[in-house]
C-alpha cells in the first residue's frame, strides 16, 4: 500500500501516478489518497477531463460508487490557474488529456504541489495510452494496479473491448469492457479474428 512521503520543514512538490487496466481500483486509490490528504488538513482540488461523462458530470466516481466532488476541465493548461493555497491536486482519467499534461503537472510539482494522477496505462489495443508514458517517466512514485481477469481469475493487466468499435476512446463499463489477463486478452483477440 502506498504511504505518503513524510516531509518535515520546507514544502515540496512531487508527482504520483496510479495506473492499470479498467476496474483495477485506480479511482478508488486516487480517492483514498485525497481523503487522507484532507484528514492531514491539506487543501485538495480534484479534476477530471470533460471527455469522461460516465456516472456523474461533477464527481470523480469509482465503480464501487465511492466519490469525490471534482472540477471538469477541457484542457490541461486550465490546471495552472488553480488557487495558490492548494497543497494537493488529484486528476483522474489522465489518458484523456492533451499532450501538455506532463509539462503542466511538472510545473505544479515545481511550485510545491503534490500531484496525484490516475489513468489507464494501455488502450483496448494494448498500446500505451495518450500521455501516460510521459507521465510515468516524470513521476516520483508509480503504482501499477491489477484487476481480476473475468475469465480465469488471475491478475488482469488488459482492458478487453467486447464491441467491434475501433476508436481509441469508447466510453463504457462492464457492458463494453472486461478486465483480462494477458493470455485471456490475447485469446479474445485471436477468436475475434477467426
Ligand atoms: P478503475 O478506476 O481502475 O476503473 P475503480 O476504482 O472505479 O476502478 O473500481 C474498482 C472496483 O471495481 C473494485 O473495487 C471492484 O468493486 C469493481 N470491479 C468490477 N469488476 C472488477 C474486476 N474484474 N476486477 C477487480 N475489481 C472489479
Ligand atoms: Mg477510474
Amino acid at each position: 500500500m502506498f504511504l505518503e512521503p513524510h516531509f518535515k520543514g520546507q514544502r515540496s512538490g512531487w508527482i504520483e501516478v496510479v495506473c492499470g487496466p479498467m476496474f483495477s481500483g485506480k479511482t478508488e486509490e486516487l480517492i483514498r489518497r485525497l481523503k487522507r490528504a484532507k484528514i492531514a488538513n491539506q487543501k485538495v482540488a480534484i479534476y477530471k477531463p470533460a471527455k469522461d461523462t460516465r456516472y456523474d458530470k461533477n464527481n470523480v466516481v469509482s465503480h464501487d460508487a465511492n466519490f469525490l466532488v471534482s472540477t471538469v476541465v477541457s484542457s490541461s493548461k486550465e490546471l495552472l490557474t488553480i488557487d495558490r493555497d492548494i497543497n494537493v491536486v488529484g486528476i483522474d482519467e489522465v489518458q484523456f488529456f492533451d499532450d501538455d499534461l506532463p509539462d503542466v503537472v511538472q510545473e505544479l510539482a515545481m511550485n510545491g504541489i503534490r500531484v496525484v494522477i490516475s489513468g489507464l496505462d494501455m488502450d483496448f489495443k494494448g498500446k500505451p495510452f495518450g500521455c501516460m508514458p510521459a507521465l510515468l517517466a516524470v513521476a516520483e512514485y508509480v503504482t501499477k494496479l491489477h484487476a481480476i481477469c473475468t475469465h480465469c481469475g488471475n491478475l488482469a493487466t488488459h482492458s478487453y473491448r467486447m464491441s467491434e468499435d475501433q476508436d481509441t476512446v469508447v466510453l463504457g463499463e462492464t457492458d463494453v469492457y472486461e478486465a483480462r489477463c494477458r493470455t485471456c486478452y490475447a485469446m479474445g483477440n485471436i477468436l475475434r479474428l477467426r
